[in-house]
């Protein structure tokens, strides 16, 4: 029988995600026997010039180039999988669009900034169709390995869009807003089984924003612990910025 033939690319990006599926362990072995892994810059030097059934995206759009690139890697796939913050929802690339385009080049680059081609950062959504997302910076191994048995079933994944604070409840953990800290939970999409408070950190909200977040009772603990909303959606902004960009 042959196997479905999986391609991973990446884009703008730390590679931490990839680095993810490549750590799987026990996990990977039980994968690759029922895929034919054909590009993986990571692991892999070979390179596929046919089409995919499934594509692994992860990275942002942060150029001219890489739109068109992305553009010709969804013509080539029937199924196409956006993994990590940076591809998802932009994540941290997403910062550069708080400045002028001109200024952060010309901060990168200094003198050769005329030669680097740069664009406000796009989250993969925002330029391709997407028909698999896998939240998170790095990515929650259990829901890539989820997510990817559905794609190669051809079922539906929702990102789940509850806040943290309920996986984190489940867990038994101790609110950070108890502990003086100030945390995203609330209007962060669940999925990661809270993974940083589970082990000491804040939520960052590097997951995306739930759709509809329960605005009056966040204002409410909030207002309890005497924390800002600016303060809230500046540490938002460190992943959810592209939510701007139309
Ligand atoms: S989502 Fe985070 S870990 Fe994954 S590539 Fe982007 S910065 Fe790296
Ligand atoms: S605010 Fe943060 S620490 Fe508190 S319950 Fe929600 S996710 Fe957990
Ligand atoms: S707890 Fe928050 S920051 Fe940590 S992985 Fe989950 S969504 Fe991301």
């Amino acid at each position: 029988m042959t196997k479905p033939k999986v391609a991973f690319f990446d884009f703008a990006c730390c590679e931490g995600c990839q680095l993810q599926v490549a750590n799987l362990g026990e996990a990977l072995l039980d994968i690759l026997e029922v895929i034919d892994v054909v590009e993986f810059r990571e692991v892999m030097s070979e390179k596929w010039n046919q089409s995919f059934d499934i594509a692994i995206i992860e990275g942002s759009i942060t150029t001219n180039h890489a739109v068109e690139r992305i553009k010709e890697i969804r013509a080539r796939s029937k199924v196409l999988i956006a993994y990590g913050s940076c591809a998802t929802i932009g994540g941290v690339n997403g910062m550069k669009n708080n400045y002028e385009l001109k200024d952060i080049r010309q901060y990168v680059y200094q003198e050769k900034a005329e030669f680097f081609d740069t664009i406000p950062t796009r989250s993969v959504p925002q330029v391709v169709n997407v028909d698999y997302f896998v939240n998170g910076c790095p990515i929650y191994p259990p829901e890539f390995v989820r997510v990817l048995k559905a794609a190669l079933a051809g079922l539906p994944y929702h990102v789940p869009d509850s806040s943290v604070c309920i996986e984190c409840k489940l867990n038994e953990n101790v609110c950070m807003y108890e502990r003086g800290l100030s945390c995203a939970g609330p209007i962060t999409r669940a999925g990661c089984n809270s993974w940083c408070v589970n082990n000491g950190n804040i939520c960052y909200g590097c997951r995306g924003m739930v759709s509809n977040p329960n605005e009056n009772g966040f204002k409410a603990v909030l207002e309890k612990y005497d924390i800002t909303v600016d303060l809230i959606m500046n540490k938002m902004n460190m992943y959810n910025k592209c939510r701007e960009i139309k």
